[in-house]
């Protein structure tokens, strides 16, 4: 009974489409403009980061450098107080530290409190390109061989010989002073000659008790020797370390010996310089720091110095000179990791005392100055957290320096090498100025790098979220509309078409006994029929088919006025024995002509007894059962009519032998129109409304029809009628 034909689904397939049509323009627009909010959000991001870098790059270039310079001048403060009290005056930039410089070490440390300043290498040195001149002084950590060695003629080397071989291994000392004179008389070259003499001195002190011999020692000018042994140690330096070992623990350091092992050391640093100063430690009188230059004093300026030599030496391994520039260099050495300043002057710093005057011709001077890490990281946090720059919570920021990057970390920068690359949002160069006496420029660059996307996007994917479930809700919603649609549409159509079998089975059934009834009165009209008997037949022929037909008439009206909406019912006591009998009575000559045997069964608990109902419609209903059974029972076969009942219901029904009805037809021929099997292969006749008519007429009842059949096994139709 489906209608489905092209046409059919072409109509709706437009419906369908103006359905959907708006569902996908929302999907299409709302995707749109997420994207859009998306492309936002980053552009915004960017331009924050941009922003925001721009300010770090600016407040971190002051406040760092003013951090690194605070650092140096206290740094240097308290080297210049060391180099001061001990006496030298070897760096250009000394002058003394007066109470302001005290206060701007106190002040330092105040506020660097996990920093001790003695601990730090000196700050502020000097290197040049060829590697012969440095400040604080690189010495060979490996003893060289003097020149002097060298020069020796081969007489002034027998005599040599002659002379170690007395004193070392024969132990003679008169002969080995021999031997030292006529070497001496050779004229050596000044190196030998020192040497000599010095040999000269320790045989002569030799003989002496030790606190004399200590005192000659010491009463020399050999501290000042630029001199070294044969084996490549300072001569001056020797002499000191003599002259202590001969002194006993905790005696004390005699002035003039204290301030010969301080110029020694600071005219020559060599290997020896660590133990002299050892040595120095042990003979010193505890307790005596307070009163003038100590040896604690000298130990705390060789450390720093050291520790500087030793970044120096790092440096110059890792950044060999042809790569030095006016720049920033890290410098990874023992004590940890550095951040060295350099600035090329190309001339020598004015040193008043030096060893050697280097040759300036051919060599670069770079002034430098060294940041230990600690120092960098926290001039950094302080710059930060001065700057109080808020960085986006999606955000990390990066800072680059001397191809180096740190991270901001809770407000902090770390430092951290292998970070893995991430979309940059922003960036901005920095410079720092005015670290050395230059007006040299070091630049930097601050990074901000999007670090959690998802937090970035999140009010987006709020929004995503949101628009998913509208999408997702009108979507279903359209598709429900087009369920509904669609199953109406072609709930329509059945019944188009079923209007249309109906206005047709309608003529058909109407035409066929107007045809017989014309046919019979022209036979009667004519007087073709003589006898009495046969007109008699005629005529209750002629009777019975105005009968039909305006039962069909009548159903016809019925059905109208159920859909209309006009039926009306009268209810009054009737005795439905008798118009069962009477209603079977009326059908009688009908199944006598399909030859079906039809009869009555009543139960007399129903029968007799008065019932509140309408008994035309009861009536009406009861004949169209019979009907539809008769119609559908073969000939030959029987009909049975019942009534019975309880206290609760009168039940009439109809049950006959005919094809029987499939389970899954039981409700559909109820609804209007309904007719069982192709239009076109009809045996039976009908137009599809007798059914509903009954079901109507039941319910005004408040009651029910009920089918019981199935196909080959006969129908039984029961209308149960309850008594109240
Ligand atoms: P019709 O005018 O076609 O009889 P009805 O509404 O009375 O219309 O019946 C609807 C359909 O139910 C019929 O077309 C027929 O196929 C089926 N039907 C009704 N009564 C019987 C019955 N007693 N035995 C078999 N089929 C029946």
């Amino acid at each position: 009974m489906q209608p489905n034909t092209p046409f059919h689904s072409r109509s709706f397939l437009w419906q369908g489409i103006l359905i959907l049509l708006p569902v996908g323009v929302l999907t299409v627009l709302g995707l749109y403009s997420l994207r859009q909010d998306r492309l936002l959000a980053e552009q915004d991001a960017k331009e924050r980061g941009a922003a925001t870098a721009t300010q770090m790059a600016q407040s971190v270039a002051h406040e760092l450098a003013q951090q690194l310079t605070g650092y140096r001048n206290a740094n240097f403060a308290w080297h210049a107080k060391l180099v001061q009290d001990l006496g030298l005056a070897l760096r250009p930039r000394v002058s003394s530290p007066d109470d302001a410089a005290w206060q701007s070490i106190r002040a330092w440390e105040q506020s660097n409190p996990g920093i001790d300043l003695g601990a730090m290498p000196v700050s502020d040195c000097v290197l040049n390109t060829r590697g012969d001149f440095s400040m604080p002084q690189i010495y060979p950590l490996t003893p060289q061989p003097p020149d002097w060695l060298l020069e020796l003629s081969p007489e002034q080397r027998r005599l040599w010989q002659q002379q170690e071989q007395a004193e070392f291994v024969s132990n003679n000392p008169a002969a080995a002073q021999a031997a030292i004179t006529n070497f001496l008389a050779t004229k050596p070259p000044d190196g030998a000659r020192a040497n000599a003499e010095f040999d000269l001195l320790l045989l002569k002190t030799h003989r002496l008790q030790p606190a004399e011999a200590a005192a000659q020692l010491a009463d020399t000018f050999w501290s000042k020797s630029d001199q070294l042994t044969d084996a490549g140690l300072p001569v001056g330096q020797l002499v000191c370390y003599r002259a202590l070992q001969l002194l006993p623990d905790h005696a004390g350091v005699p002035d003039k010996l204290f301030a010969d092992i301080v110029w020694a050391i600071a005219y020559r640093a060599s290997i020896l310089s660590p133990r002299l100063i050892a040595e120095g430690e042990r003979v010193a009188q505890p307790g005596r720091a307070d009163a003038g230059p100590s040896v604690v004093e000298l130990k705390a300026w060789w450390d720093s110095d050291d520790s500087a030599r030793a970044i120096l030496r790092d440096f110059q391994q890792q950044h060999p000179p042809n790569t030095w520039t006016n720049a920033l260099f890290w410098v990874e050495s023992t004590g940890g990791r550095f951040l060295l300043a350099l600035d090329n002057q190309h001339h020598a710093p004015d040193i008043t005392v030096s060893p050697r005057h280097p040759d300036t011709s051919s060599t670069n001077y770079y002034p430098l100055l060294i940041f230990p890490e600690a120092v960098v990281d926290k001039a950094l946090e302080d710059a930060v957290a001065k700057a109080d720059i808020s960085v986006p919570p999606y955000a990390l920021a990066r800072l680059e320096i001397a191809g180096r990057e740190l991270a901001l970390l809770r407000n902090q920068f770390l430092m951290d090498s292998n970070v893995p690359a991430l979309p940059v949002l922003g960036e901005a160069p920095g410079s720092l100025s005015n670290l050395l006496l230059t007006t040299n420029v070091y630049p930097f660059r601050v990074r901000l790098i999007l670090a959690d996307s998802q937090l970035l996007y999140a009010r987006q994917h709020q929004h995503t979220l949101l628009f998913g479930a509208i999408i997702l809700a009108s979507t279903f919603a359209a598709l429900a509309g087009l369920m509904t649609a669609r199953r109406a549409f072609y709930r329509q159509q059945e019944l188009n078409e079923m209007k249309s079998n109906f206005v047709s089975s309608v003529s058909h059934e109407l035409r066929a006994p107007i045809a017989s009834m014309r046919l019979l009165a022209e036979s009667l009209e004519r007087g073709k029929i003589g006898s009495e008997v046969k007109q008699k037949e005629y005529f209750g022929l002629l009777v019975q088919e105005s009968r039909r037909l305006s039962m069909l008439i009548e159903n016809i009206l019925d059905f109208s006025r159920i859909e209309r909406g006009s039926k009306k019912y009268e209810f009054e006591p009737a005795d439905l024995g008798a118009l069962a009998e009477d209603t079977v009575r009326l059908m009688r000559p009908c199944s006598d002509e399909r030859r079906v045997e039809l009869d009555l069964r009543k139960n007399g608990a129903a029968d007799g007894e008065p019932f509140a109902c309408d008994s035309l419609a009861l009536q009406q209903a009861l004949i169209n059962l019979i009907d539809n059974a008769v119609k559908h029972s073969p000939p030959g076969s029987h009909v049975a009519v019942g009534l019975d009942g309880d206290v609760a219901e009168v039940r009439l029904w109809v049950e006959d032998g005919g094809p029987g009805i499939p389970p899954e037809e039981h409700v559909k021929i109820f609804e209007r129109f309904y007719r069982r099997g192709s239009e076109l292969r009809r045996e039976t006749q009908g137009i599809g409304i007798g059914l509903t008519i009954v079901k109507h007429i039941v319910e005004a009842h408040r009651g029910r029809v009920t089918v019981r059949s199935a196909p080959g096994q006969g129908s039984r139709f029961t209308m149960e009628l309850p008594r109240k």
